[in-house]
């Protein structure tokens, strides 16, 4: 006898941006609707180099399953990636291949400090260990933690979320924008 078939009845669906609703149509702005789009859709790489790493992949797995919130394709490749997790100790001989692997990036691209080491260089202070990612690439979430737990991630992925929803199509072309990227000397 086949089992019985089981619904997950508690899933909820993405909030409808603000607009116009009528009978047979909804209408909102180019802006909301791309970002409600990008906000479901974040395609994570992870640059993992170390204890951090192994949270994150516990977050991956199916019981804090990152893929709720659209984000279960990784990517290995950057040029096919546009949220950029670091999580791990980064020496000082790595931070230019994490600036190139962040410039192969395509726009609109995020990036998240996973732990201290990330962060700060955590208990690493020392000259081989970068003192923070945000040294050579802009950091758009910093999660705090030696390790951080799965749930921290979370929220540091749902905090990018919500940035991610919210920001302006016209950013990226933006004054503020462009200082902050030519103080990376990133053109
Ligand atoms: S923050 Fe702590 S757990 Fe994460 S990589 Fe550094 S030492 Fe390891």
């Amino acid at each position: 006898m086949g089992r019985p078939v089981q619904y997950n009845t508690n899933v909820k669906l993405a909030p409808i941006p603000e607009g116009y609703s009528g009978e047979g149509f909804m209408a909102t702005s180019f802006d909301k609707a791309i970002g409600l789009a990008r906000k479901n859709s974040l395609w994570p790489l992870p640059f993992a180099t170390s204890c951090c790493g192994i949270e994150f992949m516990a977050t991956m797995g199916a019981n804090y399953d990152l893929a709720r919130f659209g984000s279960e394709r990784m990517g290995f490749t950057p040029r096919q990636c546009d949220m950029l997790l670091v999580a791990g100790t980064i020496a000082k001989k790595m931070a230019p291949i994490l600036r190139q692997v962040y410039l192969q990036m395509a726009e609109p691209r995020w990036v998240i400090a996973i732990g201290a080491c990330a962060s700060s260089g955590g208990i690493f202070d020392s000259y081989p260990v970068l003192q923070g990612i945000d040294q050579v690439i802009p950091v758009d979430v910093y999660v705090s933690g030696c390790p951080p737990r799965p749930e921290a991630i979370l929220d540091g992925v749902i905090k990018l979320q919500d940035l991610v929803q919210n920001e302006s199509l016209r950013r990226r072309n933006s004054p503020v924008y462009k200082a902050l990227m030519d103080s990376y000397a990133i053109q």
